[in-house]
């Protein structure tokens, strides 16, 4: 076990810019408790940045970034969906540390002609954007991109989808961190909800966990189908990310708690359930889910509460990871809010 401390000293001797505000806040939510019988608290991870469209990708970019200009890059490519969350944050971060971006996108699900969300953004911070067809096509397409870029006297830095690397998930140790601090300490049994997607946040929030040896429950909601590689790769993941602190330890598979029974009919494909959470979040304390991520992890959140999976009287923490700018993008993401 590691104390507080001895995770800020070995986070301090990576390099790092910055992005984000912190702590982001945690309250309570009182009116959704007293409908639900538990005590739920949410921790804003979508306000941590400059920018108000933030979200969980900004405190990877400041470990991503600060070791991009570590390595002297002066180019940063990067992937997602045409909608990627991850892809508008690392083009506004960019811009601040004086870094060209380019963004390449994949098609999920049928677009409107209209630039629309995070799409839009990108255009706004004139990002470099390459389409394509598939994830595959983006891979390929980078690929050429960068040999010519360096080929021109560029130095490209490259993050993964979704800034899920070892040096972005670094990003959500600390954030574990900053919330062990602000939680007041009880006797009541304490669950930790999050929607689960490229798989750093998780990864950062168990070595977060770990090494701090809290006995919080994090239970992850998957937010599009995964195959059964999935809970390696988070180990791996986080065994790295803990090995880059100086840190070691020993995860097994029973150490994650990945639920798949709430993103279907697909990646950025709305449901039901996650549409009614968004309403009731809404109209309860005002405040706002997406329809991607945190829409179908606070359904499922419900779900867990509602059968008495979670008891009453449980202390209940959601991280709300950001993504609000999806409520603007095409029907087929938002449905019918
Ligand atoms: C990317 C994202 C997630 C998932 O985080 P991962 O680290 O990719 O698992 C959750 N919520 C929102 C809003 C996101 O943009």
């Amino acid at each position: 076990m590691k104390t507080f401390t001895q995770i800020q000293e070995a986070l301090a001797k990576l390099p790092r810019v910055q992005l984000g505000f912190y702590p982001t806040p945690l309250y309570y939510l009182t009116n959704l408790s007293t409908q639900l019988g538990v005590d739920i608290y949410l921790k804003r991870e979508d306000m941590s940045g400059f920018s108000p469209f933030g979200g969980n990708k900004i405190r990877k970019l400041e470990y991503l970034l600060g070791d991009a200009l570590q390595k002297g890059a002066d180019t940063v490519i990067t992937f997602g969906a045409t909608q990627s969350n991850h892809a508008m944050q690392t083009a506004t971060a960019c811009r601040k540390y004086g870094l060209a971006a380019h963004l390449f996108l994949h098609r999920v699900i049928q677009e409107e002609k209209e630039l629309r969300a995070n799409l839009l953004i990108d255009h706004i911070l004139g990002a470099n954007v390459h389409y394509s067809n598939s994830r595959e096509e983006s891979i390929w397409q980078a690929e050429i991109t960068a040999a010519q870029l360096e080929k021109d006297g560029h130095h490209c830095y490259i993050i993964p989808g979704g800034g899920s690397n070892a040096v972005g998930a670094t990003g959500f140790v600390d954030s574990f961190a900053e919330l062990s601090r602000q939680i007041p300490t009880s006797q009541a049994s304490e669950y930790l909800f999050h929607a689960t997607g490229s798989g750093g946040t998780l990864a950062g929030l168990l070595a977060g966990k770990e090494l701090l040896a809290s006995a919080i429950q994090i239970i992850s909601i998957a937010v599009g189908q995964k195959d059964t590689s999935y809970s390696e790769k988070i180990l791996a993941l986080t065994r790295e990310t803990t090995a880059r602190l100086g840190f070691s330890t020993t995860f097994t598979a029973s150490d994650l708690h990945v639920d798949h029974n709430f993103y279907q009919p697909g990646y950025e494909e709305p449901n039901e359930a996650a549409t009614a959470a968004i309403h009731l979040l809404a109209q309860t304390e005002g405040i706002l889910l997406d329809p991607v991520y945190t829409g179908k992890a606070f359904a499922g959140m419900l779900h867990y509460i509602r059968s008495g999976i979670v008891p009453q009287k449980s202390r209940v923490i959601f991280l709300h990871t950001g993504g609000t700018l999806a409520l603007f993008a095409e029907k087929n993401i938002t449905g019918k809010i």
